[in-house]
């Protein structure tokens, strides 16, 4: 698909050029926002799978510069198709006290990803695997680098709110990708119960299989609230969804380690059992010995009786519709990205054709 195509199929794509963002993701972190006041109070985050970037320049930009998005002081303006977009020079008028810029002090912001990821200011980043146990004392060190502690393995100051956009190369085959997506999931959450402060949030890309509500009854063992957000940003098409933890509430004595992950810590398994034994009789969940709950989900009654998450359509309703076509004016000029991708998998496939002299090698060439 060319660049215009995809502006006129994919609104946000070309909105996230013209505002400067590097990808189109960062409007689901800011709708995610509009509906859960994600950054209310907030000042230390871990932003996992962060490249290229895009939700870690929402956190510059709200954290560090005090820029507001948004629905307190979100201005709209009408764009070229009459859809409503975000107005980020209306919402910080400097010359309004309401809504003028309001940085934040002590912002502490660390991003990981398997990419390396170009320089933001005030983030550090990392380039490092979130499924690798090694990650976590990086984490820790970065996070704290005067008071870490590499013999006790940690820091002293914990985190506000930990994001993961974590997202596996996509094969097609809708369990496996399922699969894989999970287990970065957990792997996100396991760093999560490493750095997260009592009462902290956790916000993570999910992708909605069959098995879901097992993930829910998890998370809802260490949270107190557990909810799911559809952004308007992400296509109605896709089985994409964001679960948005509140309330970081470990079980007493609990220490999450990734040698030790969830679902095998006893005191957690325990905690899990007592949040099932208080639900209404009939409930079909079960605990497995490992500590993982299970639905039975064999009769009707016992699926009436379900817990399911909340499920949430975040972003104002007249903003772009991620599934529409958009007409564009004639003579559009379509933008490049705001960062080209800095590692990409098709890099070295095309290192190779272009050693090979073109796309059929010197051979083909007559
Ligand atoms: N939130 C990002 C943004 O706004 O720019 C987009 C994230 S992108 C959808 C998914 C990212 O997950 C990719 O950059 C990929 O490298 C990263 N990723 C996948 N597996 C990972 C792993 N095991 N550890 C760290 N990052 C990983």
């Amino acid at each position: 698909m060319g660049k215009s195509s995809k502006d006129k199929r994919d609104a946000y794509y070309r909105l996230a050029k013209e505002q400067g963002w590097r990808a189109r993701s960062a409007y689901k972190l800011l709708q995610l926002d509009e509906e859960f006041n994600l950054f209310e109070g907030v000042t230390r985050v871990v932003d996992l799978c962060a490249a290229p970037g895009s939700w870690s320049q929402v956190l510059s930009r709200v954290l560090i510069k005090g820029e507001k998005f948004g629905r307190a002081g979100l201005e709209h303006k009408q764009s070229r198709e009459n859809a409503i977009i975000y107005n980020p020079e209306q919402a910080n008028n400097e010359s309004d006290p309401l809504s003028k810029p309001a940085p934040r002090t002590d912002v502490k912001i660390v991003s990981i990803d398997l990419q390396p990821m170009s320089p933001l200011e005030g983030i550090t980043t990392l380039r490092a695997d979130i499924t690798h146990p090694s990650t976590i004392p990086l984490l820790l060190r970065a996070l704290d680098p005067e008071t870490y502690d590499p013999a006790s393995s940690s820091g002293s100051h914990p985190v506000d709110l930990v994001i993961s956009d974590g997202a596996p190369d996509v094969t097609g085959l809708h369990d496996l990708d399922i699969y894989v997506q999970s287990q970065l999931l957990w792997a996100a959450l396991n760093l999560a119960l490493c750095v997260l402060k009592p009462g902290g949030k956790f916000v993570a890309k999910i992708f909605r299989g069959k098995d879901v509500d097992v993930l829910f009854a998890q998370l809802k063992t260490v949270f107190r609230s557990v909810k799911v957000g559809k952004p308007r940003s992400s296509r109605a098409s896709s089985v994409e969804a964001f679960v948005v933890c509140e309330g970081f509430c470990p079980p007493e004595g609990f220490k999450a380690s990734l040698e030790n992950p969830l679902g095998t810590e006893k005191t957690l398994s325990s905690k899990a059992a007592e949040e099932i034994e208080k639900e209404p009789r009939g409930q079909a969940r079960t605990l497995r010995p490992d500590g993982i709950t299970e639905l039975d989900l064999g009769s009707d009654a016992q699926e009436d009786n379900r817990w399911v998450a909340p499920f949430l359509a975040c972003g104002d309703l007249s903003a772009y519709d991620a599934d529409a076509t958009y007409h564009l004016p004639e003579g559009w000029q379509s933008l490049d990205p705001v960062q080209p991708p800095t590692a990409p998998p098709y890099k070295k496939a095309l290192e190779m054709r272009r050693a090979a002299g073109g796309a059929y090698g010197k051979t083909t060439k007559g």
